[in-house]
């Protein structure tokens, strides 16, 4: 038997491209999916198929889970949960660190380990050694199968904390959310003025990898918790906000995404930041009644 081996159960566009690395590096594949056609292409390639989730769990220690969220895991492995014990789970659904920690209570109290993961890649950067993932939960249970969830993605392990993978892997989609709305946005503003998509692509380039530097500088501030209006106001953020709401609306293009931002400065403003740096604003989002 192949000393190589792991069981991926959950076969949408990142479990199909993770059992096909696995299978490409020589590894013997058990693979399982509630809609159990998509396992065919895989079976083609050499995968298992198990016929049921108990199966697919005898076939291996190691069970990698991707699936839209963690009570997708809960309606897969609930039935069986008499034969979770000894099996170890990388669990690389999206869901909250607090969901994670649950998720790795429950497991635990049935004899199984957990390990959480969170994907820093699209289906197309599986396999991939420049794209990578955040690991967390037992130090042990990590290092004893990192070769073979670095077949999947290159590592970085976060700590023991259960829900720290899933906290740092949330708080990158939040930035990438909102700044590819925010991409997108301008170029509805860019389409209606017949600018396309091609024309705005350097420029649209050229501001998103101008971040980094900005983020530099701020941090050491950031972290002392110093808001110096030296290099930039409030105020003048304010009023630079303003001017890109009422291009939207003259350009007859939905001004939600800019206005929900003015609106956030305005606060900032009615807080006494005015003369501020806009980073000040990072107080008006610790202010929350949620
Ligand atoms: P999909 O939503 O396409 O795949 C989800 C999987 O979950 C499928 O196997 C699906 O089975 C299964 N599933 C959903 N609901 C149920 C249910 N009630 N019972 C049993 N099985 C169920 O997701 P992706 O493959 O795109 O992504 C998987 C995870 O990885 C997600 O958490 C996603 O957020 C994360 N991720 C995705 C990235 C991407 O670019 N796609 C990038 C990084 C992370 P069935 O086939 O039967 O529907």
């Amino acid at each position: 038997r192949n000393h190589k081996s792991v069981t991926v159960i959950g076969l949408g566009p990142m479990g199909q491209a993770m059992a096909s690395v696995f299978l490409e590096r020589g590894y013997a594949v058990t693979v399982w999916n509630r809609t159990s056609s998509k396992t065919e292409e895989l079976v083609a390639k050499g995968a298992v198929k198990a016929s049921t989730v108990n199966d697919a769990l005898a076939a291996n220690e190691l069970v990698i889970l991707s699936l839209t969220d963690y009570n997708v895991m809960y309606a897969i492995l609930g039935p069986d949960s008499e034969n979770l014990s000894g099996k170890v789970f990388v669990n690389l659904s999206s869901d909250t660190p607090a969901k994670v920690r649950e998720a790795a209570k429950w497991l635990a109290d049935r004899g199984a380990r957990h390990v959480t993961g969170g994907v820093q890649a699209p289906p197309s950067g599986i396999g991939k050694s420049e794209s990578f993932t955040f690991y967390s939960g037992p130090r042990e249970v990590f290092d004893a199968h990192r070769e073979t969830l670095e077949v999947i993605t290159s590592t970085d392990y976060r700590g023991e904390d259960p829900g720290l993978a899933m906290l740092y892997y949330q708080i990158q989609m939040d930035i990438f959310w909102t700044s590819m709305l925010s991409y997108l946005h301008a170029l509805a503003v860019a389409n209606a003025n017949g600018i396309t998509a091609e024309q705005f692509l350097p420029y649209a380039s050229s501001t998103l990898s101008s971040l980094p530097t900005f983020i530099e500088f701020y941090t050491s501030r950031l972290d002392e918790g110093k808001h110096p209006g030296d290099v930039d106001r409030l105020a003048m953020g304010f009023a630079s906000v303003e001017h890109v709401v009422h291009t939207t609306e003259d350009a007859r293009i939905d001004n939600a995404l800019p206005a929900v931002v003015l609106e956030i400065f305005k606060r900032g403003m009615e807080n006494g930041h005015a003369s501020d740096s806009f980073t000040s604003l990072i107080e008006i989002f610790k202010i929350s009644d949620v």
